[in-house]
């Protein structure tokens, strides 16, 4: 399939905003030997005083070096939300197209559906949270749906999908597959960036809000082929990543282990499991992949006000399909995790 197929017209006959700094070859020239009068920036140097690079080649060097990929296949944009918001633009028709979801997941794609006026069709996981990818497959037979959503591991509920039922919708459907891997890093199953040479229609999204922990920086990846990252390069606005969040990023990106994370978070969520496990007032708590745990437990808004009053802040997932009486607990510091697990005791 060519995935050009999909994309609105006037998306994909942009002419996109040529910024001061794209005109020019350096022709041999270091850049520290020029002298920039192009940008109308102002002229004495105090770290910020002129634009970013609108690619940002050096962090992209630097997340390409930490985990794998080509630089070629990546866009960074300014946190998830961005990147979800401009392959909406670049697919959705507004007032005409559709995407497809399963609830319960994260809650923006409906917002962002709804902002960019896309129909949003719920094709809903089962009561175990499983995936229906039959129902998957023959919702987006419909000629509007552009874009099909999934969350893995998925937000609220914190299970990987199994990669069999993705390449099965990958293989079935010639509409875009957008995986959500916030959260993969936090998990023992591969990511599906591995298959993005095999699939045109595959769009991979990370970010380095989580366990990178940079939430603040605004910084969310989306891992595509050439073509779907040249065509959203095109779309973004030129300076969406700022030079601190730019260079910051740069900076803890080298310090940062990553399997120690992982590690970490492993044990200290194992821990909370098996500890809720035993409150007689929690009545399920569902295996996660990721950094947090959805439990389900006799009185969510109840429980949740008690857990308040203490101190602790957790959040009510009890209005999401299939979630009745459901919160959801992030995994913090092991300090943090012994100071919850000793409060609760007394619940
Ligand atoms: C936290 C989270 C993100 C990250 O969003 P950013 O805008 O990159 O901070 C993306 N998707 C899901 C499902 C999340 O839970």
């Amino acid at each position: 399939m060519k995935i050009e197929n999909l994309v609105r017209p006037n998306i994909l006959s942009l002419k996109p905003y040529s910024s001061a700094r794209d005109e020019f070859a350096l022709e041999g020239k270091e850049s520290n030997e020029l002298i920039f009068l192009d940008a109308n920036e102002f002229p004495y140097e105090n770290g910020i005083n002129r634009y970013p690079d609108p690619l940002q080649q050096k962090l992209k060097r630097k997340i390409c070096t930490k985990l794998g990929g080509n630089i070629s296949n990546l866009l960074i944009g300014n946190g998830s939300d961005e990147i979800i918001d401009l392959l909406l633009r670049a697919f959705c028709n507004p007032g005409k197209d559709a995407l497809i979801i399963s609830s319960p997941s994260y809650g923006m794609y409906q917002v962002l559906a709804q902002i960019n006026h896309v129909k949003l069709i719920d094709v809903p996981l089962n009561q175990n949270f499983e995936m229906d990818t039959d129902a998957i497959i023959n919702a987006a037979k419909d000629e509007t749906v552009k874009v099909i959503f999934i969350c893995s591991p998925n937000n609220p509920t914190g299970q990987v999908f199994p990669k069999k039922e993705i390449l099965k919708i990958l293989t079935n459907t010639h509409k875009l597959v957008l995986i959500d891997e916030a959260y993969i890093q936090f998990s023992d199953k591969e990511s599906m960036v591995q298959e993005l040479n095999n699939y045109p229609n595959l769009v991979v999204l990370q970010t380095l809000s989580k366990l990178f922990g940079m939430a603040g920086l605004r910084l969310g990846l989306c891992w595509a082929s050439k073509v779907l990252i040249n065509l959203l390069n095109n779309l973004k606005l030129p300076y969406n990543v700022n030079t601190l969040s730019q260079e910051k990023a740069i900076e803890l990106l080298d310090k940062i282990n990553i399997k120690q994370r992982k590690e970490e978070n492993s044990l200290e969520r194992n821990k909370m499991n098996s500890f809720l496990e035993t409150l007689t007032w929690v009545e399920k708590v569902y295996p996660s992949d990721a950094n947090f745990i959805l439990f389900r437990c006799d009185n969510a808004p109840s429980r949740y006000l008690q857990l308040l009053k203490k101190g602790i802040v957790v959040r009510n997932r009890s209005q999401q399909l299939h979630c009745e009486n459901c919160l959801r607990i992030s995994i913090g510091t092991s300090a943090q995790n012994q100071k919850i697990q000793k409060l609760l005791k007394n619940f």
